[in-house]
């Protein structure tokens, strides 16, 4: 009987361990902790009648072989420009807007919705000082794109009210897909929402907690003139890319120069 209740005990831990780690982390964002389940967020379902059943949820549409054509990938111009992700985060956020102060660059802050409303003093200081904004969805769902196009236009307005909570008439003329999961839907969506679709040119893997040195080296070795540089101020642990963005920067000044999008 002893052994029973142990080996039933075991099993139950068993499926636990595997449950907490189905996520497998081959996005950038996809190991961010701020992301609850999708189905947190929706209401709970109305008991069904005899007479008429809850309709299915619809399949998400398959994402495209390559990527939606209409995607800003570069500057326009030769010098490159610097985005960071998943914040605004009250631990990293200001560390990196000081780093930005003391390279006298600005950058752009794709910044997800809930988060702004947890930290909308975040969202002002990151606009005060001239840095630009792009709506990263309300709550990091990297299957947005794949779902019907009222409920994209439904998330990205709800973000940009949230952000226009905190910064009346703050501008936001880009949409970044999490995960850079992109369907030509919500480029559509986004564009019709007046925000240009903003992908990136070099990704040095900063979610993958590589050494500081390692980041820097990365996006040295692959920035070309023009070049959208992918960091990440929230989602996680960012010692690392703060430890990397001074000599970052101060490298992309020297090789290019740095500007904020156009
Ligand atoms: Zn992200």
């Amino acid at each position: 009987m002893r052994h029973r209740a142990l080996l039933a005990c075991l099993t139950g831990l068993l499926v636990l361990l595997v449950a907490g780690c189905g996520d497998g982390g081959g996005t950038p964002t996809a190991t961010a902790p701020t992301s609850p389940p999708p189905s947190a967020a929706l209401p709970p379902e109305p008991t069904p009648s005899p007479t008429r059943t809850v309709p299915p949820k619809p399949p998400l549409r398959p994402l495209p072989a390559k990527l939606p054509a209409g995607l800003v990938r570069t500057t326009g111009t030769a010098k490159v420009a610097l985005t960071f992700d998943d914040g605004p985060d009250p631990a990293w956020t200001p560390k990196v807007l000081d780093r930005l102060k003391a390279a006298k660059v600005t950058a752009t802050f794709c910044v997800v919705g809930t988060q702004v409303r947890k930290h909308p003093g975040l969202l002002r200081r990151i606009v005060r000082e001239g840095h630009q904004l792009c709506n990263h969805s309300w709550n990091h769902d990297l299957d947005l794109a794949r779902r019907p196009v009222a409920e994209i236009r439904a998330d990205l307005v709800r973000t940009n009210r949230e952000i226009r909570r905190a910064v009346p008439k703050a501008k936001v003329p880009f949409y970044r897909q999490p995960g850079g999961r992109w369907t030509a839907e919500v480029v559509k969506v986004a564009k019709q929402l007046d925000m240009r679709s903003l992908h990136w040119t070099v990704d040095p893997q900063d979610w993958a907690k590589p050494t500081a040195a390692t980041i820097e080296k990365r996006v040295k070795r692959s920035a070309r003139p023009g070049a959208v540089v992918l960091l990440h101020d929230g989602g996680g642990d960012r010692a690392a890319t703060l430890a990397a963005c001074a000599k970052l920067i101060a490298g992309l000044k020297r090789d290019h120069g740095v500007a904020g999008l156009t």
